[in-house]
Order: C-alpha cells, then sequence, then structure tokens
C-alpha cells in the first residue's frame, strides 16, 4: 500500500479526479451467487433476463443529458451457464453468450451517445477480453479477497466458482501480458473490497 501510495503521488500528485457515470445493468442475471450480493436476481424477479438494446440506449442518453461522461456497464457473470432462459434469450438476439451481447450494445452505446465506455464483466477469458477491449475505454474487476477464507464452508462465496482469489489473479495477469499489442492496451481498475473482510470480522 505504501509502495502503490508513493507511486501516485509521483504521477499524480495528491489530484483527485472522478468520472461523472451512469450505470448500465445489462442483466441481473448470474451464474454465481455471493451471500452478500445485493445486485443478482433470480429469473423470476426481472422482467427479462436482458435488457434490450433500446432500454439500453435509452438509460444512456438519459446519462448524457444529466452530464455523465460514462457509461459503466455492469452485470452478473455469465448467467447463460446457469439459467437456461439467459441462454435462450441471447439466441434469440443472435448470441452464444453474455460477452458476445455485450459487444453489440457496448459498441451501440459508444456510436449513438458518445460516452466513453467502461466494462465490468466479471471473469473474462483473453479473447474476451480483447473482445471488451475493441468496445471500450477500460475494463474494470474486483479483487475482493486475495484468501481462499470467504470460499471455504460457510464463508459468502462458498461454491462461487468466479470469486476463486486464483482464477481472478489469473484474469488480471492475462489482461496484463495483452499489453504489448497497441490495440489491446489495457486501462484496468481493480478493486479490493475491504468490507467484506471487515464483516467476516478480520
Ligand atoms: S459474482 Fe457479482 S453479481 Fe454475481 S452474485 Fe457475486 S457479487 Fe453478485
Amino acid at each position: 500500500m505504501h509502495q502503490a501510495c508513493a507511486l501516485r503521488r509521483e504521477g499524480h500528485r495528491e489530484v483527485i479526479s472522478f468520472s461523472p457515470k451512469v450505470f448500465v445493468p445489462v442483466t441481473r442475471l448470474c451464474r454465481d451467487a455471493c451471500g452478500y450480493c445485493t445486485f443478482a436476481k433470480s429469473p423470476r424477479e426481472v422482467d427479462s433476463p436482458f435488457l434490450s438494446p433500446d432500454e439500453i440506449l435509452d438509460i444512456a442518453h438519459e446519462g448524457a443529458q444529466a452530464g455523465c461522461s460514462e457509461a459503466l456497464f455492469t452485470l452478473g457473470d455469465h448467467p447463460e451457464q446457469r439459467y437456461r432462459v439467459a441462454m435462450t434469450a441471447l439466441e434469440e438476439r443472435g448470441h452464444k453468450s453474455t460477452v458476445g451481447y455485450l459487444a453489440e450494445v457496448a459498441r451501440l452505446v459508444q456510436q449513438k451517445t458518445g460516452l466513453l465506455v467502461h466494462i465490468n464483466a466479471g471473469i473474462l477469458s483473453a479473447d474476451e477480453i480483447g473482445l471488451m477491449r475493441r468496445v471500450s475505454v477500460s475494463q474494470g474487476l474486483m479483487l475482493e479477497s486475495a484468501s481462499t477464507r470467504l470460499c471455504q464452508k460457510g464463508g459468502p462465496q462458498y461454491g462461487c466458482s468466479s470469486k476463486q482469489p486464483h482464477v481472478r489473479i489469473e484474469m488480471i495477469a492475462a489482461a496484463g501480458e495483452q499489453a504489448p499489442s497497441d490495440l489491446l492496451q489495457l486501462p484496468r481498475s481493480v478493486a479490493v473490497s475491504h468490507a467484506v473482510e471487515e464483516r467476516a470480522g478480520r
């Protein structure tokens, strides 16, 4: 942490910046079920597995008119791997995966609104990271914890395959390995959640 603070001071002094952003919840379905999550819903709790392109554009336009400069795409992790209804909805839109649909609607928002697209789509393969890079200016991933404690039986991430720390660390490394290509140089934000550990009394 001290080293990170020193690097930040060296590069940016004490300047704090922020980007006004509008959240675009493309889907609230998720293959995982973290015990603390207030975002993910079951198919019975949502009107449709995915927001339509028109609904997404409406949200983005409203954000742009309110002064936002960024559209933050937020969504559950690969819901089609858990819910048949999600896969069917994707197939009806001509896609085989949530990430494929995400690429379509992210490009649409970029072209129609001029907002900068930031994507938090959970665990992505190297190919998916590259695909997202073509339709966004940056991507984010929540590491949450480098310890497996939260994934153990009785923990809030028990049974959540995407929350295994090694899976997240491997994705961060994969994103870094793409950097040598100009096209794929990849601004990323990695968040570490203290709240989860603090609530667990650590
Ligand atoms: S992976 Fe994210 S969206 Fe899915 S249940 Fe966990 S916290 Fe919620």
